[in-house]
């Protein structure tokens, strides 16, 4: 069961105006867009498909939770491909939580030589917040609930909801 947080047009709204936003920031530059799978790959596929320059993308994939746990430690499970050395790198995720994933590819992207590190979310949740990470970009502030739809799971479900929710159980 779940509770709609964020509706298909609220959504909608929001990605075109963050893109907006980068594009504005961003237009001219070598830009490359990473997007940390699994959870960012609906958001990603439609915010790049706004952003009004061209730039390359790359995929990186980790894993911290289990069901509606954080287990804390963070682990890199497929790496990038890209040489992100003079770039201006964009890390897409789907939600900053503790803001451990995002602190530790800082930190591994880092050793890359990046021109520019920024990060870009479609969702914020502050009050979770265990290392302070500085998000760039993000289209919605959240609560400390676990959410899930546009690409967010619960134990792989729910990805495919148009909207964003708030999971109250299975039924
Ligand atoms: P962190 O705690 O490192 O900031 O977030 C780690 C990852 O946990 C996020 O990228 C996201 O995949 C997952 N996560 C955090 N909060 C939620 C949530 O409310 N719902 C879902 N589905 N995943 C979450």
């Amino acid at each position: 069961m779940v509770k709609i947080l964020f509706s298909k047009d609220d959504i909608e709204k929001r990605v075109s105006e963050i893109a907006a936003q980068i594009s504005r920031d961003f237009k001219g530059k070598d830009v490359v867009m990473v997007a940390v799978l699994r959870g960012s790959f609906v958001f990603f596929a439609d915010l790049i498909r706004m952003l009004d320059f061209d730039f390359s993308v790359d995929f990186i994939s980790l894993s911290s939770y289990i069901g509606t746990f954080s287990q804390g430690d963070v682990k890199k499970i497929y790496g990038l491909q890209e040489n992100l050395s003079g770039k201006d790198v964009i890390i897409v995720e789907d939600i900053v939580d503790t803001g451990r994933t995002l602190d530790f590819l800082f930190k591994e992207f880092s050793f890359k030589n990046p021109r520019s590190l920024s990060a870009c979310a479609l969702l914020n949740k502050k009050c979770a917040r265990i290392i302070d990470v500085p998000v760039k970009y993000f289209c919605f502030e959240t609560g400390n609930d676990f959410v899930v739809g546009y690409g967010l799971d619960y134990n792989g479900l729910y990805r495919g909801l148009p909207y964003i929710a708030k999971f109250l159980g299975k039924k």
